[in-house]
């Protein structure tokens, strides 16, 4: 057994601090392999990180991928891939699996829901938001949520409980505690109401999880992460991180946690800080759903270890590409004769290989390798980015770095502004 790994084959290493923040570098061991942190899991919603295979996702620099419990409970169902051997087996993926639990897509669907939104846009608050023409497919009470599958309309039900059975079944390395998402929206009341409904529903995923550990041990252990919410409001996000690292429930613990919510992308720094100065340092932490380049830089510098967005391959696949002077659109006709590849510097599979004139024709001819190319250079961009500060917080370089990646990268939207 390594050295490292406890007799779960799950264990948290921290390495080098940055000075004067919270950043830091580390090591997550689990039964399938290592994660080096700070690090980013591209997203396979579906067992699948769209039109790309496991061997191309290994070798672009991923670590480990995170899929979708809510997705997989309605398609093909959690007992196929339990049959299959768990996510990893069933994917043909053989490093490290996270799974998220759900909460946050039965929650947001039919509300108008953004992950990360900016403070301007910020003009209401009501408890009843329902984007405009939607139906509302899912209700919470403080059991769960009931919710309409987006497949056939069909109902169902999660519960912490489901949440765990679940994702237990789907078999991942590091799945997470059914929480309640709230919007940005929601009036502070009903952000109190909901925090204290998310932490009794982390005790009941902590005793399910240890039910169903102790059940099924014959199978490769999996750490629960707990998710931390309370929206912009410092107590609720202080207190959420202290409730949720003191709970016990008969010895069993949160192995590491998942910084979630919604977010206003300005105070997206400030937030993880709040949390992260609460959080125990012998525990990993993940931001959910973040992969924006400016927004990667303040989430590790303000203490997170890893980070899940679907942004580069959603983005990949339509024609829009990272290059380190910005993101730019491979539709746009000015690219039809530029025979290089999308950025000299990138040394991916795509840039190794193909020019910005052919990939501008695949899309264009709506050929599926497009798309196919596009992601493997956009997730090696952020994977690479990330594996970046990692280097640079060890060389004791990160300041300099983060300032010389964002004033070339974001040096157009400054010349806009
Ligand atoms: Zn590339």
């Amino acid at each position: 057994m390594d050295s490292g790994t406890n007799a779960t084959g799950f264990h948290y290493q921290e390495g080098i601090s940055l000075p004067g923040a919270l950043g830091r570098t580390g090591t997550i061991y689990t039964p399938h392999g290592d994660i080096q942190t700070p690090a980013f899991i591209p997203v396979g919603t579906k067992a699948s990180v769209k039109g790309v295979l496991p061997e191309s996702i290994k070798e672009l620099g991923a670590q480990a991928v995170l899929a979708n419990a809510y997705h997989l409970y309605l398609q093909p169902g959690p007992e196929v891939v339990d049959e299959a051997g768990g996510l990893g087996s069933f994917m043909n993926w053989h490093g490290p699996t996270f799974t998220d639990s759900g909460g946050f897509q039965v929650l947001s669907l039919g509300v108008g829901f953004k992950k990360v939104i900016a403070m301007d846009t910020e003009t209401f608050r009501s408890d009843e938001v329902i984007a405009a023409n939607k139906e509302r497919l899912a209700h919470v009470d403080d059991d769960g949520v009931t919710f309409k599958s987006h497949l056939d309309g069909s109902m169902h039900r999660f519960t912490p409980e489901v949440s765990m059975q679940v994702q237990h079944q789907l078999g991942a390395d590091i799945i997470f505690a059914f929480d309640e998402c709230t919007t940005l929206h929601n009036t502070r009341s009903y952000q109190e109401k909901s925090l204290e409904r998310t932490r009794l529903w982390a005790k009941r995923c902590l005793v399910e999880h240890g039910r169903l550990t102790t059940i099924r041990s014959d199978h490769p252990y999996q750490a629960l992460f707990g998710v931390l919410q309370g929206a912009q409001y410092e107590d609720l996000r202080r207190t959420a991180a202290k409730d949720l690292s003191a709970l016990n429930e008969e010895g069993i613990t949160f192995d590491g946690f998942g910084l979630g919510g919604a977010l206003y992308k300005e105070k997206l720094g400030t937030i993880v800080r709040w949390l992260c100065e609460e959080l125990p340092r012998d525990k990993p932490r993940h931001l959910l759903g973040i992969g924006e380049p400016d927004d990667l830089f303040v989430g590790v510098e303000n203490g997170a270890d890893t980070f899940d967005c679907v942004a580069p391959s959603r983005q990949a696949r339509t024609s829009a590409v990272f290059t380190a002077d910005g993101r730019v659109n491979l539709s746009n006709s000015q690219y039809q004769r530029k025979f290089a590849p999308i950025d000299s510097e990138c040394t991916c599979y795509t840039c190794k290989n193909y020019t910005v004139a052919y990939l501008s024709h695949l899309f264009r001819a709506k050929e599926m390798v497009a798309s196919t190319l596009a992601t493997i250079h956009n997730e090696h961009f952020i994977v690479g980015l990330v594996e970046k500060m990692r280097q640079n917080i060890h060389s004791g370089q990160f300041y300099d770095f983060k300032a010389e990646f964002l004033g070339r990268f974001y040096a157009k939207r400054k010349l806009l502004a």
